[in-house]
C-alpha cells in the first residue's frame, strides 16, 4: 500500500492522452517500444506486485511471447492485473512478476489475471 499515492499520480500522467495515433501506445502516453526493454530499475527488480508476492529477479516470460500489447484489451490492462508491480522509481512504468522489462500500466498480455483491489492503477485514454 505503501506506492497508492504514486501510482495513483502516475497513472493519471501516464494516461492523460498524446494522440499520436499510430499505435496504441501514443493514445495512452508512454514511450512505445519501452526505453532499456527486458530490464527493470532496481526499484522494482523485487518489489511487490497487486497480488502480493515479490518479483523474481528474472521473470521467464518475454513479451512477444505472451501477445504483449502498448494498449489496453477492453477493460483489462497491466494496471488492474495482479502480476503488475507498480511504479516505484516515478519513470512512469512498473514491472511485472512474469514478464521481462519494463511495463506501462495501460499496457496489456494474455498473461493478464483480474485484480480488483483498492490499489488497482487506473487506465484511461
Ligand atoms: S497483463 Fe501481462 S504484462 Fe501486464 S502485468 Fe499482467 S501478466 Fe504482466
Amino acid at each position: 500500500m505503501k506506492y497508492a499515492g504514486a501510482a495513483t499520480l502516475t497513472a493519471l500522467a501516464g494516461c492523460s492522452g498524446g494522440g499520436g495515433g499510430d499505435g496504441g501506445g501514443d493514445d495512452y502516453g508512454h514511450e512505445v517500444p519501452h526505453p532499456d526493454d527486458g530490464t527493470v530499475p532496481e526499484a522494482e527488480m523485487n518489489a511487490q506486485a497487486l497480488n502480493g508476492q515479490e518479483r523474481p529477479d528474472e521473470p521467464n516470460q518475454g513479451k512477444d511471447a505472451v501477445g504483449y500489447a502498448h494498449e489496453p484489451s477492453g477493460d483489462q490492462y497491466c494496471g488492474n492485473c495482479s502480476l503488475f508491480v507498480p511504479d516505484q522509481d516515478g519513470d512512469g512504468f512498473g514491472a511485472c512478476l512474469l514478464v521481462k522489462g519494463k511495463v506501462h500500466h495501460c499496457d496489456y498480455c494474455n498473461l493478464w489475471s483480474s485484480y480488483t483491489g483498492d490499489d488497482v492503477v487506473e487506465c484511461s485514454a
